[in-house]
């Protein structure tokens, strides 16, 4: 078997969106018109380093405008390439239009070993990158809006806003120019444990259906379930956390670059994730059985896995050894195309990338709306309840007015808006809300056609539609 080429992660992309329109009817122009990334900027600059000139490259790549400004992470990794960018860029588009989120798809990355570096410098690579990025409109909050992704947070965003104001000083709007940013520079609460948050809104919502749940051979609910976590950065840590807390997982397994650690009795993900902090790794770790080979805990029996780092890590090597009965996407592309096929006809089922990690992104709208509303969420708390609701009202309207449909898809974040909620519970309730819609929106077509047999192709189903739609309406 693993004679078979593997296909690249666009590639691999490319195979699953045409799986999807297979089954659909579009016309052969605006089918490829989806498809095709429309463009890629490479950028190679020169930094003063410790003395003499350093080298960067760095890409953004827009994959679809059907809707501007275009949404998606900055991705700081050596192993970034155009290939990669274009791929996690396609993804971006499908993942906001089933969610929702009024955006088009890009993504960026620069080749950088981020641990190499000291702050200081990180800081004038990263606003190097921004002004390229920046006096393209590669960054601009009506056209292109990043965001944090692997090797980049909120300091990082901080950085690229300060940037961009710096070069835009009438700009009004300069703090929505990107997402993800610290609470006191123009962030929102919630963001960071946002796509995380996700995962776990994502399980819920599919426990809440038990035929869903039969589909994977599984019955009841997560309280219970052993779980594998592949990767304990912010989205593994996050879901690891609020699963094992909050809906009574066991974390069994968990998944760092040295190697691995496992307890059927479930880990303490705190513990374990203090220890990376402090060791660099897991290895050393007292309270759990350390496995040097950390890839082979992917194949170990479980309930649920949770690959939540690289893509491509389930491949044409691995695939048919897993045991994991529900595989839930936390990172982008985890699973490729001849995985995906292999898996699909063992049984397995997968919540897909493009809807499991869409929490980042629908909490990076929110903070957008945030910051082009000029309006702190929640600020009449203290007001007196009539004069309150009275204000509350107009900030919605004019947001309404802004925004247009796309406003209506959180019902409760609006009922709790007018309730002047703080922002955590706005953002936590329109998180949960756009979690469960997507998800039923998803399982629609999942139930209803025989010829769709997994959540992947009912979810680039319905992102393709929408996308569809949106051209058609622009009268292409
Ligand atoms: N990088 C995240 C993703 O892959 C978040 C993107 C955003 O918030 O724009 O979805």
């Amino acid at each position: 078997m693993s004679a078979q080429r593997e296909p690249s992660f666009r590639e691999s992309v490319d195979l699953m969106f045409n799986r999807a329109v297979s089954v659909m009817d579009l016309p052969p122009g605006l089918e490829e018109k989806i498809r095709v990334c429309n463009a890629t900027y490479t950028v190679r600059f020169g930094v003063r380093l410790r003395g003499k000139i350093q080298t960067f490259t760095g890409y953004r790549s827009v994959h679809s405008e059907h809707m501007e400004p275009v949404k998606g992470g900055i991705r700081f990794a050596m192993s970034v390439n155009q290939d990669e960018v274009e791929a996690l860029a396609a993804l971006m588009t499908y993942k906001c239009a089933l969610v929702e989120t009024p955006f088009g798809g890009s993504k960026g990355g620069l080749c950088i070993d981020p641990r190499e570096y000291t702050e200081h410098e990180m800081e004038r690579i990263t606003r190097r990158f921004a002004y390229e990025l920046a006096k393209r409109d590669l960054i601009h909050p009506s056209q292109n809006v990043p965001a944090p992704d692997m090797g980049t947070g909120p300091r990082e965003m901080a950085w690229i806003a300060d940037q961009y104001r710096r070069m835009n000083t009438t700009d009004i709007n300069a703090a929505a120019c990107v997402t993800g940013k610290p609470i006191h520079a123009g962030g929102i609460q919630g963001r960071v444990e946002a796509t995380g948050r996700g995962v776990q809104y994502s399980l819920q919502e599919f426990f809440r259906h038990p035929d869903d749940v039969a589909r994977a051979n599984m019955h009841g609910s997560l309280d219970g379930k052993r779980i594998i976590v592949q990767g304990l950065g912010n989205v593994g840590y996050h879901a690891a956390k609020f699963l094992a807390d909050q809906d009574g997982a066991k974390i069994t397994g968990v998944i760092e670059r040295d190697g691995a650690l496992v307890d059927d009795k479930g880990l303490d993900v705190e513990a374990v994730r203090n220890w990376i902090a402090g060791h660099g790794g897991v290895k050393g770790y007292a309270d759990a059985k350390y496995v040097k080979e950390g890839a082979t805990v992917l194949e170990k029996d479980c309930d649920i896995l949770i690959p939540a780092a690289l893509e491509g890590v389930i491949n044409l090597s691995n695939a048919a050894n897993v045991k994991a009965k529900l595989i839930i996407e936390a990172a982008n592309g985890p699973v490729t195309a001849g995985a995906d096929d292999v898996l699909r006809n063992k049984g397995v089922v997968i919540i897909p990338d493009l809807y499991a990690n869409a929490g980042g992104v629908t909490v990076s709208y929110f903070e957008w709306v945030k910051n082009l509303s000029h309006i702190r969420f929640g600020r009449m708390q203290r007001r007196q309840e009539e004069a309150r609701h009275q204000l509350l009202v107009n900030e919605l309207e004019r947001l309404d007015r802004y925004l247009g449909d796309s406003w209506s898809m959180t019902p409760t974040f609006k009922d709790k808006y007018l309730r002047g909620a703080d922002e955590l519970e706005l953002v936590r309730s329109g998180l949960d809300d756009t979690m469960r819609i997507a998800y039923q929106s998803m399982r629609e077509v999942w139930h209803s056609r025989d010829e769709v047999t997994d959540l992947r192709t009912a979810a680039y189903i319905v992102a393709i539609e929408r996308v569809a739609r949106s051209y058609r309406d622009k009268g292409l």
